[in-house]
């Protein structure tokens, strides 16, 4: 089988990147729905998607069965997520040498949340406890792999301040990580604030803006309070006008994101990244809005 791309490379072209996020269903019918997804969102040609790693159990075997379904069926240069929850170093090595193996060469490299229920991150038995170590032990397995990590524009929940978070952002690019992907956003000057932060930190890696559209006001309340990301007035307003009208509201979300997306563009982001929820709808509109 073909190896994927590093998606370095991709960045080096110094053209934006689309990149799509999916997340692993619970169940058959959920993937099926998935693959029907995967085969409308061909035609926009994203340059990578990534697919997200549970917080355990089965859906951790489905990010497996999901990756490997977008890449041979589709040709989509894939990148799997990882996290270090609930491993022990032996098993993350494991699962990093069968995405090795599957053909992968980007991993989005992970911490992961605490389990629900509990109020902070316990590293399993023998396992990792930041982001950073797992970045380290999958260099070393594999010097190969393009890593990515996650970044916080509006600061990382658990840490006492930005610049505290932005010190271990830079733990994570020095111990092996090509680039970063931010949280979800909605108010772009948090990225540029963030952006001239990471520079001012020495990260010069590509810092690639996470984005959202919104599909319904309860669920990004519910969202945003978990990330700590900003919910703009304006944007709630909208929303809360639109009342019960799931149509209406989707068309809001997507408006705020081509606005969010344009003006990212224009101020030379390296490309965007979409957390589409398994949806196409989305992300079809946002390209053909882009391409206008
Ligand atoms: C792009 C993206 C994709 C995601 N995908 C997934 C997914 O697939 N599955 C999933 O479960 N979750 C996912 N998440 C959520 C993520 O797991 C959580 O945000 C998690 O709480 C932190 O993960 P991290 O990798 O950023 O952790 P880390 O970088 O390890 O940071 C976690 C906290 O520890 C602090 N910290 C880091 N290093 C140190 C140190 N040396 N000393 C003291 N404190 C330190 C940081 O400041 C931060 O507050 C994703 C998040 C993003 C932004």
């Amino acid at each position: 089988m073909q190896p994927d791309r590093s998606i370095s490379e991709l960045f080096a072209q110094r053209r934006p990147l689309r990149s799509l996020e999916f997340f692993p269903p619970k169940d058959d019918a959920g993937v099926e729905a998935l693959r029907q997804t995967a085969a409308a969102l061909k035609r926009i040609g994203p340059d990578f998607v990534s697919v997200t790693y549970g917080a355990g159990g089965s859906t951790r075997e489905r990010t497996a069965q999901v990756s490997a379904m977008v890449k041979e069926e589709f040709g989509f240069t894939v990148m799997p997520h990882l996290t270090c929850v609930g491993h022990s170093r032996t098993e993350l090595l494991d699962v990093a040498d069968r995405i090795y193996a599957g053909g992968f060469r980007n991993v989005m490299t992970l911490r992961g949340d605490p389990p629900k229920g509990a109020s902070e991150f316990q590293p399993a038995a023998d396992g990792l406890r930041y982001a950073s170590e797992l970045v380290g032990l999958l260099k070393a397995r594999h010097p190969d792999f393009c890593l990515g990590v996650g970044g916080y524009p509006e600061k990382h929940p658990e840490a006492a301040s930005l610049d505290v978070d932005l010190a271990h952002l830079k733990h994570k690019v020095d111990a092996g990580a090509s680039f970063i992907t931010t949280q979800l956003f909605f108010d772009n000057a948090a990225y540029y604030r963030f952006v001239d932060r990471c520079r001012a930190n020495g990260i010069t890696v590509p810092v690639v803006p996470g984005i959202m559209p919104v599909l319904s006001l309860k669920q990004i309340t519910r969202f945003t309070e978990m990330c700590g990301a900003a919910l703009p007035e304006k944007l709630v307003k909208r929303l809360e006008a639109a009342g019960e009208q799931p149509e209406i509201v989707e068309t809001i979300g997507i408006d705020w994101a081509l606005s969010q997306i344009r003006d990212l563009l224009a101020r030379g982001a390296p490309g965007y990244h979409l957390y589409i929820l398994n949806r196409a709808k989305s992300a079809l509109i946002l390209a053909a809005g882009l391409a206008a």
